[in-house]
């Protein structure tokens, strides 16, 4: 367990803060993205001059040019990160370094300013310091931290932007999606494609969303609740949700997941359970997987579990898939990978069990 280095943020509290029984009342059921904490970190980019003026102020609305070119062209990226409460009541973090690296990875795709990854880590990490009273507790879920960055100068040329601002807000996300909700029912779309080879889709920005929301809209009217999406150029081939990657256990015990390849985005989550499940001896196929051979397998019984997983939903598995054409059963339960490869994560992540990989850091 490690614990960070300083910036000198110049932290100005909020004065009108509610009481401790009102915050317990709104912590007790948060759901998710209603319930936000008191600060948000502010860190500003001038071309020429570099990052500088670091804050912490009270949650606030922005004030933006209506030129600001991240409304016109979109040069947004974002992360998503939460913060655990242990049993002795430690604010802990999970793997943020990997969050600091891919958020400079998304920046250089996005032609935005690169942003050190010790003060991604310091805004992290004082912003969770001071508002963690606002860290639901363990049985009731836990704080989702949202790093973005958006392109600030008034300019409407197309071109990188000389000025941005790095924010860090934080909401409390309810049990909804640290726990066991059972089975959920995904859309398989062949219409539209979220990624293609070159474009964005490694990339975690705002725009891969904004593309992937009509079929968000089309699996909700087929009464699924999630989209899973295939390859831009033959559509054959599995590749990810719209904000999960997809893991497949197989009657042999392989647990296969689509490889990375430019147009998935690297999970944090994806990495950490092909770590664990490498770790409990299981064989690790990352191969690419065509839709018609998993319709195939999950009617032969070849393919026993499927899940999808990522920081906000977890593991969250998978009972049916549905197109056009029809459904097809996995399974109507949680399958036993799928709730031991949780279970084994979350122990981790709330300081339950040891941490064989060094990937907690506790706040303070
Ligand atoms: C964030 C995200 C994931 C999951 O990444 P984690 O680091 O595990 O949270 C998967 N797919 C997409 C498209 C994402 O944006």
């Amino acid at each position: 367990m490690s614990t960070t280095r300083e910036t000198a943020f110049t932290i100005t509290p909020k004065t009108d803060a509610i009481s401790a029984a009102e915050r317990a009342a709104l912590l007790a059921n948060p759901g998710f993205g209603r319930v936000f904490s008191d600060h948000m970190a502010v860190v500003t980019y001038t071309e020429g001059k570099g990052w500088h003026t670091p804050e912490i102020m009270p949650r606030q609305p922005l004030m933006l040019d209506p030129a600001a070119s991240v409304l016109h062209y979109a040069q947004e990226i974002f992360e998503g990160m939460k913060a655990y409460r242990a049993p002795n009541g430690d604010a802990l973090l999970f793997r943020p370094e990997a969050n600091a690296r891919r958020f400079r990875k998304s920046a250089e795709r996005m032609a935005m300013a690169q942003l050190p990854e010790e003060l991604f880590l310091d805004a992290v990490n004082q912003l969770v310091k001071l508002d963690a009273g606002w860290i639901p507790d363990p049985e009731v879920g836990t704080l989702y931290l949202r790093p973005f960055m958006i392109a600030t100068e008034t300019a409407l040329g197309v071109k990188p932007s000389a000025e941005y601002k790095f924010i860090v807000i934080a909401c409390a996300a309810g049990d909804y999606f640290s726990k066991d909700a059972g089975p959920v029912t995904v859309w398989v779309e062949e219409r539209t494609v979220r990624a293609s080879r070159g474009g964005t889709g490694e990339a975690k920005c705002g725009g891969n969303y904004a593309a992937s929301l009509t079929a968000q809209q089309e699996a909700k009217a087929n009464g699924c609740h999630q989209v899973l999406f295939l390859d831009a150029n033959e559509r054959k081939w599995i590749e990810e949700m719209g904000g999960m990657n997809v893991m497949a256990v197989m009657e042999d015990g392989t647990l296969k997941t689509p490889p990375l390849g430019g147009t998935i985005l690297p999970g944090i989550t994806r990495d950490s359970l092909l770590t664990l499940a490498r770790d409990k001896g299981m064989t690790i196929k990352e191969e690419p997987y065509a839709i018609e051979q998993l319709y195939a397998d999950a009617d032969s019984g070849r393919l026993r579990e499927l899940f999808a997983c990522g920081t906000a939903a977890v593991v969250t598995p998978i009972g049916t898939l549905k197109s056009a054409e029809g459904d097809h059963l996995i399974s109507g339960q949680t399958g036993e990978v799928t709730a031991s490869l949780r279970k084994t994560l979350c122990d981790i992540q709330f300081g339950r069990a040891e941490d064989p990989h060094g990937w907690m850091h506790r706040v303070g």
